[in-house]
């Protein structure tokens, strides 16, 4: 059994044949897939789907991309939202210096007062770090003394922070690039880190791994993520399945 602990299965890309996506997830043993919030629309339908489809979660968030486009009053609806019952988690939230789509002092504002509700509201944050890890990791610091739990998405820093993420309670995220040629620095986190902190996802419908890569990536594509991790650590694939799994119910307190 695999949790795909962040897929965007509310994108337009999975409009025309969501319900077989669902369906092949199941056929490939994942069981449960979080759907993840990007901004207020997203994560209004994130959580409706949820209520269509018994084997998803979700999470409620704005993405950093998207901190120029909303309100603090956006993020106060989007807090009231969080009590729904299949919400598991706040996020993806964070910083992204490297697309710069919105001005990186207004994320970092955005991101902070996200942290904040997330931390009054005790739910785990899903955090997305692009060209900004320093920034990300003091001002996840900085709030520590609230902020409990969370995970580092497509984790792309190196072993000494992820490390440093996991000394402070944090789980790392391995999505579908472990199983690149040229990816040796996510190859040396996905082997090193301890597995009590490692969980999978795919990011769908972006970063498919290698066999299908150029395509839509779905939840079933993570079978290849899991066997890659397993190959790299020198286990059986089952094992990394179970163990992620394992991680994400504790992460996110799916019974
Ligand atoms: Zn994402």
């Amino acid at each position: 059994m695999i949790i795909d602990t962040h897929a965007h299965l509310d994108m337009e890309d999975f409009e025309s044949d969501r319900d077989d996506v669902i369906k092949r997830a199941r056929e490939n043993n994942v069981r449960y897939i979080i759907t993840i919030g990007i901004d207020r629309e997203s994560s209004i339908k994130g959580i409706k789907l949820t209520e269509k489809y018994p084997s998803l979660y979700c999470t409620v968030g704005i993405h950093p991309h998207n901190a120029d486009s909303i309100t603090l009053a956006d993020i106060d609806e989007i807090a009231r939202l969080a009590s729904s019952e299949k919400v598991v988690g706040w996020g993806e939230i964070g910083l992204d210096f490297f697309k710069r789509y919105s001005a990186p002092e207004r994320q970092m504002e955005v991101f902070e007062a996200q942290l904040k509700i997330a931390g009054d509201l005790k739910l785990p944050v899903i955090i997305h770090s692009r060209n900004a890890h320093r920034e990300t990791y003091e001002t996840i610091k900085k709030y520590s003394g609230l902020i409990k739990k969370g995970v580092i998405h497509c984790f792309s820093g190196d072993i000494s922070l992820a490390m440093e993420y996991i000394n402070m309670g944090f789980y790392i995220s391995i999505p579908g690039t472990v199983t690149f040629k040229n990816a040796q620095k996510t190859q040396e986190v996905a082997k090193k880190i301890p597995i009590e902190y490692l969980i999978i996802e795919t990011d769908a419908p972006f970063l498919s791994p290698a066999p299908k890569r150029g395509k839509r990536n779905e939840p079933s594509f993570i079978v290849y993520t899991a066997r890659k991790i397993a190959e790299l650590r020198g286990v059986e694939p089952e094992l990394i399945e179970e163990k992620t799994t394992e991680n994400a119910k504790e992460l996110f307190s799916i019974p």
